[in-house]
């Protein structure tokens, strides 16, 4: 399998605070893979280092095929590449979802109007949200508004999907359609990297578990690991019920 994603000894501090302290972890394609552990262990600066919204220190990071680590990366390439989605889904309000994810098709890809709105439409399916296009985000629910955070990454075609707590915000009964069409994703082919605090999701859907605790990859296997963790910490993790 080749790796879409390689992190080798990733170092990156905040000041006196070392957040990623020798941080390796690979990811294949069509793997998704999940980031857990505790509040503050450096889940989303990981994330973050891997589509350089973040430099590093120490290391290396590979991602479809770019040297994220290298100071002449070609940032605007890269996030070509890799989607991300973030806890917020930062909609813009005055535009329609379709506009909204029109955005970046035509903006940044050059696409013509009508193929751009083709295309949001074809995601919007994809996230069951076809009759939603002319909708305002206010209009919407917030399980309906991060679909439409995720439609709009997609449409960019990337080859790599990043999410950070997307349900975090969202209720209980909101969170189910949002993981639904994660795990459609997952099931479809899409290489993922989430960080959740879902468990019963990352063992269902994960074909990998990154366990992080103090900026390290502290244990690292199959979705089952977490039912047979090896290291008290994970255990304590798993048992808080996180
Ligand atoms: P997690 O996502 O696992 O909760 P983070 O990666 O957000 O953890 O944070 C890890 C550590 O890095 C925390 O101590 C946090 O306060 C610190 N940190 C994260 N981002 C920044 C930043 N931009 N500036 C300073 N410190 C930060
Ligand atoms: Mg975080």
């Amino acid at each position: 399998m080749s790796a879409v994603v390689k992190l080798a000894n990733v170092h990156k501090s905040f000041g006196s605070n070392k957040v990623l302290d020798g941080v390796s972890f690979e990811v294949g394609r069509g793997e998704v893979a999940a980031v857990i552990g505790q509040s503050g262990s450096g889940k989303s600066t990981a994330l973050r280092c891997i589509n350089a919204l973040e430099t590093i220190e120490g290391g290396t990071i590979e991602v479809c095929g770019h040297a994220v680590h290298d100071k002449a990366l070609d940032r605007r390439n890269l996030r070509r590449d890799v989607g991300i989605v973030f806890q917020s889904y930062n909609l813009f309000p005055h535009l329609t979802v379709e506009q909204n994810i029109m955005l970046a098709p035509t903006c940044v890809k050059a696409l013509s109007k009508q193929k751009a709105r083709d295309l949001a439409h074809e995601v919007l399916a994809r996230v069951g949200l076809g009759e939603k296009a002319g909708h305002y985000p206010e209009q919407l629910s917030g399980g309906q508004q991060q679909r439409v955070a995720i439609a709009r990454s997609l449409a960019m075609q990337p080859k790599l999907m990043l999410f950070d707590e997307v349900t975090s915000a969202l209720d209980p009964q909101l969170t189910g359609e949002v993981l639904k069409v994660m795990e459609d994703l997952a099931r479809g082919g899409m290489t993922m990297i989430l960080v959740t605090h879902e468990m019963a999701f990352a063992r269902k859907v994960a074909s990998k578990v990154v366990y992080m605790h103090k900026g390290k990859v502290w244990e690292t296997g199959p979705g089952s690991m977490l039912d047979k963790p090896t290291t008290p910490e994970l255990a304590d993790f798993v048992g808080s019920g996180l």
